[in-house]
């Protein structure tokens, strides 16, 4: 019998650790790059906690060495989805009954695993099968992973405490209950804690989920699944299906007990996905809760008054990190035309100071791009830009695929505000870049507003903060997440809940109470002490 009323108050962001050579935390992933990079994982289908291997495989290979094998997994058909339907359900009956409480200790508990013994492995899961450095894995498969966990729990007791007030011989209670049915979690390969969450959250508030992770984020994934196994979550509530998205897509949305789709990656996709729902709306028991965080064209407006070496910094960092595929990454700036040669030298100098490589090398600031099929884009992008008469490439442009992935940071500079690449998403390391005539602020932060379909970040830069406040006012829509003076990524949970419009996504905000209302249908209760006996109003009497 639990009967205490457990507070989680708001926690601390989990702290970035430094990895200076020699430390503990260097020592220990050091010691995981290296065993994860001797062996080859097998990874099966998981389904009520029981492993699947079908005859159907597929490999991990590492973005920097794709001729290096991490894994071997195994490919779902029709038949395991509709058993992971089946499983799910089953685990639902328990599972959306279970206490609050208790789900917030599950995801308590992930927490300080991950803080723990998981840390090195999930870093190095990530750094080998998403080639990322050790600052870009930690601050993702460690530090917002564990914020995602904590923080949720946090905004999942606020609105387990926001309850109606009573009334005269009335007691009044609101019951939030867990969607009717199982929400199917669609992950991308950029974030690790993006695919920890897309489970997480709608579990945590009592849902079971049907997991179809990311291809080319399968190792780190693999490895929360352990994670999530060890911290206590029951077998059935994630249930873990590597394979064609096509397909489970397909079967998911085709189900009666379809309650909702937690989505992250490309608008396509999404929309897909959103259509599917829609041709089968008649065979669901409740209506389905489409939340999905989707793609971007991200900006930087510079206004005449800003510094620009803040500027070259927030270009550089925003573009190149992560070679440019975060959701958010800067990929589109405009620039007052004085100061574009000042800005431009700065991140020559950047770029001449950095090195591109294998993760393993910590000297390295950029590493590959996820995929062949990246890289091609990457690459088409930067041959269009060559071989344009309103566009040339002005930093970088090599593309090597002979051992990874590697696409250099890019910049093309053009005279043509519609330039292709001012308007697509290429999601690779490549910045084009747009001088404006001074004097042509209000007519180039409209065209900021209107080049593009997304809405997901921009940054403001400038001095006059008068300015940018008219800025931000012209850019109300342009982005759901808005900074002024910084580079537009590195958004962190319970500071800057993260999400777009437009064709951004949903935004509904991951990290934040907004997100988690999605997965919770509520029954609110009225008890009346003592029931009325006479219906006549009292000036019947
Ligand atoms: P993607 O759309 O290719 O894949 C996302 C997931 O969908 C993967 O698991 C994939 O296997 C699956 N999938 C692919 N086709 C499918 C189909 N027809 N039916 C069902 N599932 C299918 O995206 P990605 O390459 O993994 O990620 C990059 C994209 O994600 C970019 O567009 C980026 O902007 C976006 N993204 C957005 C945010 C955000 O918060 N807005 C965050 C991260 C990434």
């Amino acid at each position: 019998m639990n009967n205490s009323a457990i507070t989680f108050p708001i926690p601390a962001n989990e702290p970035v650790k430094s990895y200076l050579s020699g430390s503990p935390e260097r020592v220990a992933l050091e010691a995981e790059l290296k065993r994860q990079s001797g062996i080859v994982v097998d990874i099966p289908i998981i389904i009520g906690g029981k492993e699947i291997r079908t005859g159907n495989t597929g490999k991990v290979t590492c973005p920097h060495d794709h001729k290096h094998v991490l894994a071997t997994y195994y490919k779902v058909s029709e038949k395991e989805v509709q058993l992971a339907i089946e499983t799910a359900m089953k685990a639902w009956q328990e599972w959306s009954r279970t206490p609050w409480t208790t789900r917030a200790a599950v995801a308590l508990k992930m927490a300080e695993l991950l803080a723990t013994k998981y840390r090195p492995i999930m870093n190095a899961a990530c750094m080998l099968g998403q080639s990322k450095n050790i600052y870009q894995a930690e601050i993702d498969s460690a530090c917002e992973t564990i914020d995602f966990f904590r923080y949720n729990v946090h905004y999942a007791s606020k609105i387990y405490s926001m309850q109606p007030k009573n009334g005269a011989g009335n007691i009044n209670h609101t019951e939030y209950r867990p969607l009717e049915g199982f929400v199917l979690a669609v992950t991308p390969f950029n974030f690790t804690s993006i695919a920890s969450n897309l489970c997480m959250s709608p579990v945590l508030m009592g849902n079971v989920a049907i997991w179809k992770p990311s291809t080319t984020a399968l190792l780190s994934n693999y490895y929360l699944m352990q994670l999530y196994k060890e911290a206590g979550l029951p077998d059935g509530v994630i249930n873990f299906l590597p394979g064609s998205g096509a397909l489970i897509g397909k079967v998911c949305t085709e189900s009666k007990y379809f309650a909702g789709i937690h989505f992250t990656g490309s608008t396509a996709t999404f929309k897909s996905l959103w259509g599917q729902a829609c041709s089968n709306l008649d065979r669901y028991i409740s209506y389905p809760r489409l939340v999905g965080e989707t793609g971007g064209k991200d900006f930087i407006f510079v206004h005449p008054s800003a510094d620009p070496k803040a500027v070259a910094t927030a270009a550089f960092c925003g573009a190149y990190e992560y070679q440019g595929q975060k959701c958010s990454a800067a990929s589109r700036m405009y620039i007052p035309k004085s100061m574009w040669p000042t800005v431009l030298e700065d991140i020559r100098c950047m770029a001449g100071e950095i090195k591109m490589g294998d993760v393993c090398d910590a000297g390295n600031y950029v590493n590959a791009v996820i995929d062949e099929a990246s890289f091609d884009k990457c690459k088409s992008y930067i041959d269009f830009a060559e071989a344009a008469s309103d566009a040339k490439v002005v930093l970088g442009g090599k593309c090597d695929k002979s051992v990874g992935w590697f696409v250099e940071p890019t910049i093309i500079e053009t005279s043509n505000p519609q330039f292709k690449s001012m308007v697509e998403e290429i999601f690779g390391p490549v910045l084009t870049v747009y001088p404006y005539d001074d004097d042509k602020v209000e007519e180039t932060v409209a065209l900021c507003n209107e080049t593009s379909p997304y809405g997901l970040t921009g940054a403001v830069f400038g001095r006059d903060r008068v300015a940018i406040e008219h800025l931000m006012d012209c850019l109300t829509y342009a982005a759901g997440n808005f900074y002024i003076n910084d580079k537009p990524t590195g958004a962190v949970v319970g500071m800057q809940p993260f999400g777009g419009a437009r064709a951004s996504g949903t935004n509904d905000k991951a990290g934040g109470e907004f997100n988690l209302i999605r997965w919770i249908t509520p029954r609110v209760v009225k008890e009346t002490l003592v029931s009325p006996t006479d219906y006549r109003y009292s000036y019947m009497k």
